[in-house]
């Protein structure tokens, strides 16, 4: 809690009215008397069931359902039941009312909507590491009614907006999730203003600092961007008014996060990102017959005016993302020599683009083929989930690798148009095709020229699949394929082969418990299949027939009256398994002290981000390696602390005198003779720090250098990047998680 709340009741039913008459507001629906009805008996069954209950800042429990259904309502444009079910999504949870309550007082498809939510919300609520199992389920109650995950994201959404009271690691585990599972969903959906926010929030938490100067540099470049956008739109708002076209012009502002990302993937300085313009033409048409036509129409007027860059012209209208994105996107050189990008669509398709599902269905009886893509990702969903074997990580992680692969478009040999990701190979689009036929390929043809199966096809290629009855999918498939659809299918596949195998293995021990005379129960099996220390029985069996246990050279059993037995010491205790429970874990429950002489716990410091003292810090218990000390910006927190948090213990630095640390700074300048020793002088005899290696590359008269050096923490570290800044000739200076290669 960060201020102490003084409760005022009065004041607090005042402000719980004015939230509630602004959800009405924002509701059209409510309009109609019987709608506007159905909201009220919700709101009074959700403030009455909530009574008691507070936020963690105090105030009323109440503000977060009405808020969800706010959202839902104004952002999401969903209809009357979905706002209903928002207002009631954590009373069957969180207090005496039932699930009978809901559909004897609302109906059936409420009570169906609040179970949904109700479900998800009890697993996330009482798990620490089954998030990606809950994904799952989330996604497979999505495929009876989608509205589910809206709401769910809507309160993700207020969740994260209201983060700012939450204890510290719990911030950091919100933020991850979020911006790991909800933000691709919210994108796959198409709900890109909220995709947008989530990722925005989401490092506001993770990386606050960074986020701050990125939104007080947006600040502050505001004006000289808005000079710049007017001018260039001027000859083309003149134009689109000269031909009586109703439209609105946007100025396209890149959100906090793909700024962040882009200054951190590309190791360049916000103004270079920033450095990319973009504009957006809405215009307002009277059917959908005009739309495409319009667009072309304003496509040449911004030609007229501006060089466009063939290479980057993307047409979304003749070709609709599979999310059902629509919009003509062209670069063109401004007269100052900036690139600007300049995006033209429809009123529709802007909604779309905007609000996603919720604009789809508003328009569904209108675009006949645009639904098609959306039902399609529904239907892939769908059949990932029918496969009852896919564990759930192996889940998310294909279902992440679609989400985030941009598309290609291919043809089949009869000219059906195939949507495939990016670096799809022969392999995905014959399982793209059918299971059956996946399954069957031995080769493929790309535009008639014969292929291997891990040929990586490309947009406009014409696919020929060619099969046999007798293919079988093998291990290595695995490796050239890249669709979920078909990485599940082989593994499918792989398991029944698996299970074929075992059937002999069964045998073989079988005869052996015939010639041992031990009896063929599953007291037996189990207690040698725990000996060989295999996980399941079907690898049990799998690795008697593969000749992996070798039954001829079991030693140390005794058998009678048909059972086996291991006298006592010469079993071997079990090995750990890699998923202890969080109780077995080392100090789970302490935070790892670094630099302590005390500690006793064994640690290494991460490579992939090498944290220095004063680095917000986490331990991640490896397989095998010990415990590792990441940065909570380390490139693989994301994952570690989402997939695997049963395995995240806390740790901090001590307090005392530090042991110096190796740090890498990466810098650039203008090249200049005297500029090196200036830097070398500096660092080693001003600041009197030790250099363990130090490169320097040279290139048009730009040079880049890295250094690793020895410091104390990330003050000194910091006091240090900015002496060097203000060495004349030096443009950019960085920290960087690894030293150059
Ligand atoms: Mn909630």
């Amino acid at each position: 809690m960060s201020e102490a709340y003084v409760i005022d009741e009065a004041a607090e039913k005042r402000e719980i009215t004015r939230r509630y008459r602004n959800l009405l507001r924002s509701h059209k629906r409510s309009k109609n008397p019987a709608e506007r009805k159905r909201i009220r008996k919700a709101f009074d069954v959700a403030v009455e069931a909530h009574r008691e209950d507070r936020r963690k800042t105090g105030e009323p429990y109440i503000y977060h359902p009405i808020e969800v259904a706010h959202i839902v309502s104004a952002e999401m444009g969903l209809d009357t039941t979905s706002v209903v079910a928002a207002l009631l999504h954590d009373t069957v949870e969180d207090t005496y009312i039932t699930l009978e309550d809901i559909e004897n007082l609302f109906g059936e498809k409420e009570r169906y909507l609040i179970d949904g939510l109700t479900k998800i919300k009890g697993v996330l609520d009482h798990s620490t590491s089954m998030q990606a199992e809950n994904f799952r389920k989330m996604i497979l109650t999505l495929s009876d009614d989608v509205r589910v995950i809206l709401i769910k994201l809507a309160d993700r959404l207020h969740n994260m907006r209201t983060l700012d009271s939450m204890p510290r690691p719990k911030q950091l585990k919100i933020a991850n999730e979020t911006s790991y599972m909800y933000a691709p969903l919210a994108h796959r959906l198409g709900l890109y203003s909220i995709k947008t926010e989530l990722e925005d929030l989401s490092l506001k938490y993770t990386e606050p600092e960074a986020y701050a100067e990125i939104v007080e540099k947006l600040k502050r470049s505001k004006s000289g961007r808005t000079r710049f956008i007017n001018r260039f739109s001027k000859p083309i708002i003149d134009d689109l008014q000269k031909a009586g076209i109703q439209f609105e012009l946007k100025g396209r502002t890149k959100s906090v996060y793909s700024i962040w990302k882009k200054m951190k993937t590309k190791h360049i300085p916000f103004e270079e990102v920033y450095d990319v313009f973009a504009i957006r033409i809405i215009m307002d048409t009277d059917s959908l017959e005009q739309e495409k036509n319009l667009c072309w129409n304003a496509y040449s007027m911004v030609t007229d005016h501006y060089k466009p860059n063939t290479e980057r012209l993307r047409d979304w209208i003749s070709n609709p993302k599979s999310n059902g994105y629509e919009s003509l996107h062209a670069t063109v050189m401004s007269d100052s020599g900036k690139w600007v990008e300049v995006q033209i669509r429809s009123r529709r398709m802007d909604e779309i683009a905007e609000k996603g599902l919720a604009a789809h269905w508003k328009y569904k009886d209108g675009g006949a083929g645009k639904q098609n893509s959306l039902d399609m990702w529904l239907h892939q969903v769908r059949e990932m989930l029918e496969n009852p074997d896919a564990d759930a990580i192996n889940f998310i992680d294909d279902f992440k690798l679609n989400l985030f692969a941009e598309e290609i478009f291919v043809f089949t040999p009869t000219g059906d148009l195939k949507k495939l990701p990016v670096n799809a190979t022969a392999l995905d689009f014959a399982f793209e095709i059918h299971s059956q036929v996946g399954a069957r390929t031995i080769g493929a043809k790309v535009n008639a020229r014969l292929v291997p199966l891990s040929h990586q096809l490309k947009s406009g290629d014409q696919v020929e699949i060619i099969t046999s009855k007798n293919q079988r999918p093998t291990e290595d498939w695995l490796n050239f394929v890249i669709t979920g659809k078909a990485k599940s299918k082989i593994r499918e596949s792989l398991k029944e082969k698996k299970k074929e195998v075992a059937q002999d293995g069964k045998e073989i021990l079988k005869r052996k418990f015939k010639s041992l005379k031990a009896d063929y129960i599953s007291a037996n099996v189990e207690l040698l299949r725990k000996h060989y220390k295999t996980e399941t029985t079907t690898d049990f069996y799998f690795e008697i027939a593969t000749g992996k246990i070798d039954l001829k050279k079991l030693k140390g059993y005794e058998i009678s009256n048909g059972r086996l037995t291991f006298p006592k010491k010469k079993v071997d205790a079990p090995k750990p398994k890699e998923k202890k429970s969080p109780a077995a874990l080392p100090g789970k429950s302490d935070t790892l002290i670094l630099n302590d002489n005390n500690t006793n716990m064994e640690y290494k410091l991460a490579p992939c981000c090498s944290p220095i003292p004063g680095d917000d810090i986490f331990g991640f218990v490896t397989i095998g390696d010990g415990i590792k000390i990441h940065r909570t910006n380390c490139p693989n927190a994301v994952q570690m602390l989402s997939k695997f948090d049963y395995r995240v213990i806390k740790a901090k630095w001590s307090s005392q005198k530090e042991k110096e640390s190796l740090a890498f700074i990466r810098f650039e300048g203008i090249d200049d003779i005297g500029l090196v020793h200036t830097i070398t002088d500096t660092i080693s005899r001003q600041l009197s720090v030790n250099m363990k290696s130090i490169s320097f590359e040279s290139h048009d008269g730009i040079f880049t250098g890295d250094i690793s050096l020895y410091i104390h923490n990330t003050t000194h570290l910091n006091k240090l990047i900015r002496e060097m800044e203000n060495i004349k000739g030096v443009t950019r200076v960085m920290r960087v998680e690894k030293p150059n290669e």
